[in-house]
């Protein structure tokens, strides 16, 4: 089995629907599960700024996939839940991006793991850093609450929904 960190974002429409719908599906998914989510939190967005505030969260998930196939199949995910690239960063139903896949490296044209962008963005770092604080990042010694305190900035991120332990994926009712 894998240990995988994946990211999950959404600023179009019902963004905690797409949030749970995609955290159904990745669990549906071939040797699968969700084991564990974080909070969600409201984000403004960055890059391109002029869009809707993104609702972030990160899900620990355990796979027998390989890490392309994994890709393929969260890409069908975000095609499924009407997920279209039109503006660079832009605005989306779904976008889940796998961040970490063990503590593995991995370097090819359509896949890059550690997620290159990770460690700057505090939308991905503080979810993480909720679910998972004593993850240790691959080819760092630096230890994860040091990074938090020195690099992530908390600006634009805000809890929107506490993850209380309770309902599935231990987020919320319905
Ligand atoms: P960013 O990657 O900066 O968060 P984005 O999520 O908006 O931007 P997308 O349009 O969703 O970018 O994805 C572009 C491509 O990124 C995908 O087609 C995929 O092949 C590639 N990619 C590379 N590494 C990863 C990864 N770790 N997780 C998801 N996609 C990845
Ligand atoms: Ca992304
Ligand atoms: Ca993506």
């Amino acid at each position: 089995m894998n240990d995988v960190f994946i990211a999950l974002g959404s600023n179009i429409g019902n963004r905690s629907v797409f949030l749970r719908r995609a955290l159904k599906e990745i669990d549906s998914l071939h040797g699968t599960q969700i084991e564990r989510a974080s909070s969600i939190y409201e984000t403004e967005p960055i890059g391109y700024t002029d869009q809707e505030a993104f609702l972030n969260m990160v899900a620990l998930v355990r796979t027998e996939l390989g890490a392309l196939e994994l890709l393929g199949k969260l890409q069908t995910i975000e095609n499924k839940l009407k997920r279209t690239r039109e503006i660079h960063w832009g605005p989306r139903t779904i976008d889940l991006d796998i961040l970490l896949y063990n503590q593995e490296n991995i370097q090819t044209e359509v896949l890059k793991i550690p997620h290159p962008r990770m460690l700057e963005r505090g939308f991905v770092m503080i979810p993480l850093y909720e679910l998972q604080p004593d993850l240790h990042f691959p080819h760092t010694d630096e230890n994860f609450s040091e990074i938090i305190e020195e690099r992530i900035d908390n600006k634009g991120v805000y809890v929107w929904k506490r993850n209380n332990g309770e309902g599935e994926f231990g987020l919320f009712e319905n």
